[in-house]
């Protein structure tokens, strides 16, 4: 904490990560002599640096921008871009973190990187964000490479912001590298379910949960938080499978829907209108947008966190506790505080952690960066295969190792934290002192 002081979010991710390492520490005494703890938790490069851009009223604007390379053992740097008021070092870094063993845990060749900026991209018009992409991209682009860097989105950052950065990265570099960036829309070097990854991913992996115990999503009750690219394909999977999404929220509020929520006009809202939630309870009868109060109070039998780190805490776990909730599954990174995964731990109800739960984006991702390289297109349906075997995969392999390294197959915690760390130290292992 003396070396990275402030960075609260980051501090918090890797207490999570370190204290349950233990177990495989013990077994593995060349890693702790080979320092790989203390390797991991210091980036390989952090890259600061100022994004100067013009807005409508020709005013001077400067914001920071942010790309951490936390670790390349397993591959190029991989992680998305976040375009938030709220990003700083300690945020960027805390997810960069995160992403290393997700990354890790998919089985895949992609290293752990994250980045993004401190611009808000919220009411700006379309040639504001564009300026802003570019300026961004101007700085960025000597750091990638599809064998070096490759950057995706995240919050704030959707296929708009991805085409902008791309067609800056194309103009100052000269080259048509296809696999720099992942996120791209479908007619020019994206893959079919990019898209909607993280949040199918994010239901399979709760339906693999909800199977070790003879559950399945059918006409369950489920709450998701968050309205935004990881929420609304959340919603589309859950009501597909025949569950009902009864409520979600953004930043202004929750929305209840009894009826389940009505996707199309979601999308409308959110994604076309680029509107609040209550937008939605004008045009739906019978539903109701609160400003007040949380989404968590709303009694569910599954909860997919999908918007924000820590925004599901102690109270919220409670609430959802007395409510009878039987899975959580982490679409958003870090969305529940670690009192609130104590409560679902205490009372036994299943936990899917983020570097889990959502690991179905990156490994799309990284089924994009194959795709690029080949030159070639996959089907939706065959995109969508390889994803849910992944996560059948990734749900597996986190059982096993709780199994081995703990004493819970249920402990998805330690299962996918000890998971991830074995694939990256064996690599850092082999790689020497670098
Ligand atoms: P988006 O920007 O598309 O959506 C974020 C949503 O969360 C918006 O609806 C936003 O509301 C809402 N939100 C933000 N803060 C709060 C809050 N405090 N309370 C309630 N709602 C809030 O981002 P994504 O869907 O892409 O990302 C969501 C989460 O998923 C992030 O944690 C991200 O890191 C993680 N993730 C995303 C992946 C992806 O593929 N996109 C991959 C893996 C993880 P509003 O509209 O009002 O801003």
């Amino acid at each position: 904490r003396r070396r990275d002081p402030g960075e609260t979010e980051f501090h918090q991710a890797a207490r999570e990560v370190l204290h349950g390492l233990g177990p495989v520490l013990r077994a593995h005494p060349e890693y702790a002599r080979a320092r790989i703890v203390e390797r991991l938790c210091e980036p390989e490069r952090q890259l600061i640096f100022r994004v100067p851009w013009v807005d409508d009223q020709g005013t001077v604007r400067v914001n920071r921008g942010f790309r951490v390379e936390f670790n390349s053992a397993l591959g190029p740097y991989k992680g998305g871009l976040r375009f938030h008021p709220s990003v700083d070092l300690g945020i960027v870094k805390f997810l960069g973190f995160e992403q290393i063993f997700k990354n890790a845990l998919t089985g895949m060749s992609i290293g752990g990187g994250k980045g993004g900026s401190d611009f808000d991209p919220k009411g700006r018009s379309d040639g504001e964000v564009m300026r802003f992409c570019q300026a961004f991209m101007t700085e960025l682009y000597r750091h990638l490479g599809e064998h070096t860097d490759v950057p995706a989105g995240d919050i704030g950052v959707g296929a708009r912001e991805i085409g902008y950065l791309f067609g800056q990265y194309k103009r100052i570099t000269n080259r048509y590298e296809a696999g720099v960036l992942t996120g791209k829309p479908v007619g020019w070097g994206g893959s079919h379910a990019r898209t909607e990854a993280t949040g199918y991913g994010a239901v399979y992996f709760a339906r693999e949960m909800l199977s070790t115990r003879g559950h399945d999503f059918d006409g369950r009750r489920v709450v998701v938080s968050g309205s935004g690219n990881v929420a609304l394909y959340a919603v589309e999977k859950v009501h597909a499978l025949g569950g009902r999404v009864v409520a979600c929220s953004d930043s202004s509020g929750h929305l209840v829907d009894e009826d389940g929520l009505d996707l199309d006009l979601l999308k409308e809202v959110k994604e076309v209108r680029r509107a609040r939630l209550s937008v939605y309870a004008e045009a739906k009868p019978g539903a109701r947008f609160s400003a007040r109060g949380s989404v968590y109070d709303v009694p569910c039998d599954v909860v997919l966190p999908c918007a924000t780190q820590n925004e599901l805490g102690r109270q919220d776990a409670v609430a959802l506790v007395k409510n009878g909730v039987l899975a959580v599954a982490e679409g958003a990174n870090m969305p529940c505080t670690p009192d609130a995964v104590e409560v679902f731990r205490d009372a036994r109800v299943l936990f899917g952690p983020g570097k889990a739960a959502n690991a179905g984006g990156v490994a799309t991702s990284a089924l994009e960066m194959q795709q690029n390289a080949s030159r070639d297109s996959w089907t939706f349906e065959r995109t969508e295969d390889r994803l849910a075997a992944i996560m059948g995969e990734v749900h597996a392999r986190c059982r096993a190792t709780a199994e081995t390294y703990g004493e819970d197959a249920d402990d998805y915690v330690l299962g996918a934290n000890t998971a991830g760390f074995l694939r990256v130290a064996e690599a850092m292992l082999a790689q020497g002192v670098v």
